[in-house]
């Protein structure tokens, strides 16, 4: 059996996020992807419209069947909707400090739509940021979770909030012509990678990187291998990246 990711995640009947994103980013890396829904979306390529949060016991019911049943290693989370589903997440991974953790802090969707109450999901996220392998912002989510602008000052921030390892993902800053990613670990940045801005919008870009690197993790590389490969792999999937309709975000060909 493959070392295998298990997911706390959102469904997005696209396809293009959540927990599909996971299932298919995890499987290219190699791992095995086992999921515990945290929320059903109601979305499409362009907007969120809704969303309904699974409760606290179902969510961690389904993550303690697969304890035991599945080889688990790593552990990541995307949108999790509420903050008894965040502090239920932080009881687990308590639970289980043998696993690996990528926190995908997410807050809102790449359109621009809700996935839960920002204000009270940053306060709650403080709990599950010393529990993480790694955290994969990216620039919004970065100010937003430590209320800083300036982006070394918030990523300082977040090693002040027990942070182990922070990659800070450049895709929304004002660079036309390329992306530059840097990784952080225990305070001290350890690689910086650019590649070319890609035209358009994406969607599940966020979830397809950190979940790559949870089954890179989970397949035993070192943290910035782990990283180096997912975002090689990232890249290739958003160069043939397909258009739903006209005003829709591009959906990554993970497969
Ligand atoms: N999780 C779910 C369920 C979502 O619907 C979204 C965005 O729509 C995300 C996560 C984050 O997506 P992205 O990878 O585009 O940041």
């Amino acid at each position: 059996m493959r070392p295998t990711v298990l997911c706390f995640s959102g469904l997005d009947p696209s396809g293009g996020a959540g927990l599909q994103a996971d299932i298919e980013a995890i499987g290219q890396s190699g791992a095995h992807a086992a999921i515990a829904c945290t929320a059903l979306t109601v979305q499409n390529s362009q907007q969120v419209y809704s969303f309904e949060a699974t409760s606290r016991e179902l969510l961690l019911a389904q993550a303690h069947a697969v304890v035991g049943d599945l080889p688990i290693r790593c552990v990541k989370s995307g949108m999790l909707g509420t903050t008894e589903n965040i502090a239920a997440l932080a009881e687990f991974l308590r639970e289980h400090p043998e696993y690996h953790y990528v926190l995908d802090p997410v807050l809102v969707a790449n359109s621009g739509g809700s996935l839960g109450d920002q204000a009270t999901l940053v306060k709650a996220f403080a709990e599950l940021i010393p529990l993480a392998t790694v955290l994969t912002p990216n620039t919004v989510e970065l100010r937003a979770l430590t209320g800083e602008e300036d982006i070394s000052k918030a990523t300082a921030q977040l090693f002040a909030m027990g942070a182990q390892a922070v990659l800070v993902k450049g895709g929304h800053e004002n660079t036309p012509d390329y992306i530059q990613n840097s990784l952080y670990v225990q305070g001290e940045l350890v690689s910086e990678t650019r590649c070319p801005r890609l035209d358009g919008e994406y969607h599940g870009s966020g979830c397809s990187l950190a979940s790559f690197i949870a089954g890179r993790l989970a397949l035993g590389d070192e943290l910035k291998t782990a990283v180096h490969h997912a975002e090689t792999w990232l890249f290739g999937v958003l160069k043939i990246a397909e258009s739903p309709v006209v005003g829709g975000q591009k959906i990554p060909k993970r497969f």
